[in-house]
């Protein structure tokens, strides 16, 4: 067996107790302070102040549990390395990126981080999505994928909390609101004026993109992109429980 797969089985069934991150991010007052309070927190720590090195390191057989990936990085454009990254490593990345308006791109489908964090971040909720990409990946990779007639959803409204077959699934607020919209009647078609409604806010006349941002993000997160289905031209709707699944439009 691949020493790199009996590492990962090993972070599964230990529950993660070893959580390597990688962490590339050229700003010395920000990398400091925060491999610090990644190793109090017991993550081990490898950290890079370029995006070549840290991907030289990737190619070298680095196996981190979580890439922490600044996109503002003095040798190479953030994008290109995490679409290079993406091609070299199965392991997840979270964007630090210092602009809000970066972030559609991010999550979209032209990069497909696996999370994002917008400077400035608590190391809290950094460690938290550390934890959760790592979870979903080390399920990703040691259990098998379910068929889609058995993917069972909970949708917790009281606690906010969401669970796939057994996992937790960390979501964004807006993400599970969507969810939360769409689990209220499952089958039943919500429409995109409906959602932007009552998820966004009554007098919202932005950019109708970011709702098809937040399902495909959704999608990905449950890990089953039949899910939730687009009804072209209308909306959204989450597939009933034991209905068959639907061609996915819009993905
Ligand atoms: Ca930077």
């Amino acid at each position: 067996m691949p020493r790199t797969l009996v590492r990962r089985l090993q972070s599964a069934v230990s529950g993660g107790l070893e959580m390597r991150v990688l962490l590339v991010e050229d700003d010395d007052t920000i990398a400091s302070p925060l491999q610090r309070g990644l190793v109090r927190e017991g993550f081990v720590v490898e950290r890079h102040a370029t995006g070549g090195g840290a991907l030289q390191s990737v190619r070298d057989g680095a196996d981190p549990s979580v890439i922490l990936l600044d996109l503002g990085l003095p040798d190479v454009d953030g994008f290109d390395l995490c679409r290079a990254l993406r091609q070299t490593t199965q392991a997840p990345v979270i964007v630090v990126t210092a602009r809000g308006d970066e972030v559609d791109r991010v999550v979209g489908l032209e990069l497909g981080a696996d999370d994002y964090v917008v400077k400035p971040f608590g190391l809290r909720e950094l460690v938290a999505r550390i934890r959760a990409v790592a979870r979903r990946s080390a399920a990703a990779t040691t259990l098998p994928t379910p068929s889609s007639e058995l993917t069972r959803l909970v949708v917790d409204r009281r606690t906010r909390e969401v669970v796939v077959d057994g996992r937790d699934v960390m979501l964004t607020p807006k993400e599970f609101d969507l969810l939360a919209l769409l689990a209220a009647d499952p089958g039943a078609v919500c429409t995109r004026e409906r959602i932007l409604d009552e998820v966004w806010d009554p007098h919202w006349y932005g950019p109708t993109k970011t709702l098809d941002v937040h399902v495909s993000s959704l999608r990905r997160k449950l890990g089953d992109p039949t899910l939730v289905e687009t009804i072209r031209g209308v909306g959204y709707r989450l597939r009933e429980r034991g209905a068959a699944p639907h061609a996915v439009a819009g993905q």
